[in-house]
């Protein structure tokens, strides 16, 4: 079948994505196994074009805090899981959180993510503590939480606290391949409600998957593509899958650069509003991958705010890059890195257009 498409096939699919926030199934398969140099180069600059429809040059800062990497999970993939009795823990504080957004805050970071692995450590009420002391200190930034699933009464306490946005990966939205990815005590319909309880209490949400995962095949990806439609988050995070030497799929294939820049592409145009990281998978994976993250249509950079002395320990997978550079040594690199691409770094807290304005009446009534 594949023989039969020309290139200005393939641009006029591209074309009809743009305008139409949407493709049936099989151009969508034929988009995204397409190799074409050409043809993702358009589809690149469509994506670019949208995106600066919406957020013009500029790039948000989320200042990440990977705040404990204890988990009680075991995703197959993940070097933090429960199981891996090799991976050196840590904790940070609540004082040492706070003090990660004190030097954010200073550096000019207006958006903190506290992101951990299931920790039974950190309750209800700690967590709760944690987002009304940074609000306090700095209510002009956003807090966003990365902790996993839980209940819908303490996600509302936690919004209630102050928190605005909260990420949580779906992984995949295809239920067979999400059962191979993660132990049976893990229910794809938990993770699934978690999110839609988020939204409906009001957070920012994000979602997002694994590019390139064992076991992925396109109709996951297809489905995926098709949930994100459905869901409509404010947020997609995607990254190559990149192996941990100290999981089961220590000796899979990483996931391709060039699909998670086409899916980057593909998800800014079906979503064109949406918030949407250059991840630190894909400039692991490719010492450039973020600028080309954001020449695909990304808007988003996620650099690290955790102590240095405890970010190496943060390994969700292998060689993950910039787990030795201080806070300040990392935004001025990334600075000049967004520069490079014709960007730059806006030191706002970067929410979702729609929901900008009332953030900002919001803020100002404080
Ligand atoms: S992916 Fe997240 S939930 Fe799964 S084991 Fe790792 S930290 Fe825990």
């Amino acid at each position: 079948m594949d023989a039969v498409i020309s290139k200005n096939d393939y641009i006029e699919i591209v074309d009809r994505l743009r305008n139409d926030c949407d493709l049936n199934d099989e151009k969508l398969s034929l988009l995204l196994h397409c190799e074409d140099t050409e043809v993702n180069d358009y589809l690149y600059s469509q994506a670019r074009e949208v995106r600066e429809k919406y957020y013009g040059k500029n790039v948000y800062l989320r200042g990440l805090i990977e705040f404990t990497n204890y988990c009680k999970n075991n995703c197959y993939y993940c070097g933090i899981r429960a199981g891996n009795n090799n991976a050196e823990r840590h904790r940070l504080s609540e004082e040492e959180i706070l003090s990660c957004c004190d030097l954010g805050y200073e550096l000019g970071f207006r958006t903190f993510v506290l992101q951990g692995g299931e920790d039974p450590h950190f309750s209800d009420d700690t967590i709760v503590s944690i987002v009304k002391n940074i609000k306090e200190k700095h209510p002009d930034t956003a807090v966003t939480l990365s902790i996993g699933e839980k209940e819908k009464d303490s996600y509302k306490r936690f919004f209630d606290a102050g928190a605005d946005r909260y990420l949580l990966r779906h992984e995949t939205a295809d239920r067979e391949h999400y059962e191979k990815l993660h132990p049976a005590d893990m229910s794809f319909d938990h993770r699934m409600q978690c999110l839609r309880d988020l939204k409906k209490i009001g957070f920012q949400v994000g979602c997002g998957m694994m590019v390139g995962s064992p076991f992925q095949k396109t109709e996951s990806l297809i489905k995926d593509i098709r949930f994100l439609q459905e869901f409509r988050p404010h947020m997609v995070g995607i990254g190559p899958f990149i192996p941990h030497h100290d999981t089961e799929f220590a000796h899979k294939e990483q996931g391709g650069v060039q699909l998670t820049l086409r899916l980057l592409s593909i998800i800014r145009l079906i979503l064109p509003d949406v918030l949407l990281p250059a991840t630190t998978a894909l400039g692991t994976v490719d010492a450039t991958g973020r600028e080309k993250g954001l020449k695909a249509g990304a808007n988003v950079i996620m650099p690290n705010l955790s102590p240095t002395q405890v970010r190496g320990k943060y390994l969700l997978y292998d060689n993950k890059i910039c787990t030795g550079d201080e806070a300040a040594e990392c935004i001025k690199c990334l600075s000049m890195r967004v520069e490079k691409t014709g960007y730059r770094i806006a030191r706002s807290r970067g929410d979702h257009i729609f929901l900008k304005n009332e953030v900002e009446k919001n803020t100002k009534m404080l």
